[in-house]
């Protein structure tokens, strides 16, 4: 692994040479300092004696094969599957967090595994796209970055799903390594952001700018989770946000619905609400879906004649809607129906 990067010694602290020093780790917009033997928030970066650790590098804690539906992206290679990975810890605390097992504790079960090892094992397989998810992918940086930079080299195409709350340093490092990305947007209030979820909203909006303007295909995820984030003026606002950022119109905005989990226990988020949202949204938002409840369509329908490109029953995908056509600029997806070209990504 290379060594940990985002790492400093705090100045303002007067460092004693000779003496082992308190660090600030910079990879996320906590900034913690971190003691002489401890970890920081996420519990995965350390203080190893002065130097920076990260004890959890590499430590896999869940490992599947995904339909590529499921992260979700929904416009990004349709109908394929995914190498899927998680990791230890989280640097957010959302108390629904469906992934609390991994994210919130390091004592899950697990193995360590190197890049080159991982990088290997998707290239002799039939999938050619890995996916970092699951926890928090984004506090394993270093790896994350080594990781990329193989897959890029071996054709193996890098998907990130994150919070997406990291600082601009370490997203430079990363977004152009990736290919496509679902970024959670889980609210449009500062104060939800640091006082429920322990995130940042503005390095979460950047975070989203950057990678949309980098040109990496761009999925967005928002969990409605009742007396919230299910306003009116929320939803507006985040959909608004994104309705600025989406020049091209090209981001699908997953509108996810919350059932009861790890520690918040309000019911699950109510069909007509979620469709409410999703059909306000649609309003200045091309392609909004409303899912994670059993009997809603989330199907694509073609921007120009409105026929089905393709057609989600949960996870059976059925993409006869779409053919691929040799293009100037390599092979590119149009609709069955009508033949105009559509905004779905291919490669
Ligand atoms: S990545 Fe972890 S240690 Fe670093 S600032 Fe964020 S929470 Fe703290
Ligand atoms: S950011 Fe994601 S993984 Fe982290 S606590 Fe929140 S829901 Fe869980």
């Amino acid at each position: 692994m290379r060594s940990p990067r985002y790492f400093s010694v705090p100045q303002e602290l007067s460092p004693v040479e000779g003496t082992e020093s308190t660090l600030r780790c910079g990879l996320c917009p906590r900034k913690c300092l971190i003691p002489p033997g401890r970890t920081g928030h996420c519990r995965v970066r350390a203080n190893a004696g002065g130097r920076g650790d990260i004890p959890y590098s590499g430590f896999i804690t869940a490992l599947a094969e995904d339909p590529i539906e499921k992260k979700p992206l929904y416009h990004y290679r349709p109908g394929s599957f995914i190498l899927s990975l998680g990791f230890a810890g989280c640097n957010m605390h959302c108390p629904f967090c469906q992934n609390w097992h991994i994210s919130q504790r390091t004592d899950t079960p697990g193995r360590y595994v190197s890049p080159e090892e991982l990088i290997a094992g998707v290239r002799s397989s039939r999938l050619a796209q890995i996916a970092y998810t699951y926890s928090e992918p984004l506090i394993h940086a270093e790896f994350l970055i080594r990781c990329m930079e193989l897959a890029r080299e071996a054709g193996v195409a890098n998907v990130l799903v994150s919070n997406g709350c990291i600082s601009a340093e370490a997203a430079a490092d990363i977004i152009p390594l990736l290919d496509a990305a679902n970024i959670d947007l889980k609210s449009f209030s500062e104060e939800t952001y640091s006082r429920v979820l322990g995130g940042d909203l503005a390095a979460v909006l950047a975070f989203i700018r950057a990678a949309y303007e980098a040109g990496v295909h761009l999925e967005v995820t928002t969990l409605i989770v009742p007396g919230l984030n299910d306003s009116p003026e929320e939803t507006e606002a985040c959909a608004a946000f994104l309705a600025a950022l989406d020049r091209k119109g090209t981001i699908p905005w997953h509108l996810s619905a919350y059932h009861p989990d790890y520690r918040w226990d309000a019911p699950p988020t109510d069909p007509v609400l979620l469709e409410g949202i999703a059909r306000r949204a649609r309003q200045v938002l091309p392609c909004v879906y409303a899912g994670n409840i059993a009997g809603l369509t989330n199907d694509t329908p073609c921007p120009h004649c409105g026929a089905t490109l393709v057609a989600r029953r949960a996870y059976r995908i059925d993409t006869r809607g779409l053919v691929l056509r040799q293009t100037d600029g390599g092979s590119r997806y149009h609709c069955a129906g009508c033949g105009k070209a559509v905004p779905l990504i291919r490669s």
